[in-house]
């Protein structure tokens, strides 16, 4: 069985990492997979999804300053829209994530959260939440 689900978010500012795990959730719930795969996929091409620690906010916060540092704003870029440096990071970043389900929950790690990554908003975007049973 495979349910598919989806669900926007609005971000608030240029670069951000949106923790949207309670969001997925709650489709995994309402998918009623209790044991199986859940994929998350951002349908962007400067926004993408990532998991990693979301107790301490400064993990974030370190990630964030370091893709700025790799990737800057400016820079010997060829796209005209004037955002490269976004959709680098957004690749560097990924589209997609699988995390395995276990009775009915994310079976994340204790610390891990998934956030969606935005590096050029503030904008409304989607992300698609498939939710496979194990055979
Ligand atoms: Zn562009």
């Amino acid at each position: 069985m495979t349910v598919e689900g989806m669900f926007e978010v609005r971000t608030t500012s240029r670069v951000q990492f949106l923790d949207i795990t309670s969001a997925v959730q709650r489709e995994v719930t309402s998918s009623g997979v209790t044991e199986g795969v859940c994929w998350v996929y951002v349908h962007h091409t400067t926004a993408g999804v990532t998991i990693n620690e979301n107790a301490d906010p400064s993990v974030v916060e370190d990630i964030i300053r370091t893709l700025e540092r790799l990737v800057p704003m400016r820079g010997d870029y060829r796209h005209a829209e004037g955002n490269s440096d976004a959709h680098i990071k957004a690749s560097l970043m990924g589209f997609s994530q699988a995390i395995p389900v276990r009775d009915g929950k994310l079976a994340l790690g204790t610390w891990q959260g998934i956030f969606l990554c935005e590096f050029d908003g503030p904008r409304r975007r989607k992300v698609s939440v498939t939710v496979t049973s194990a055979p």
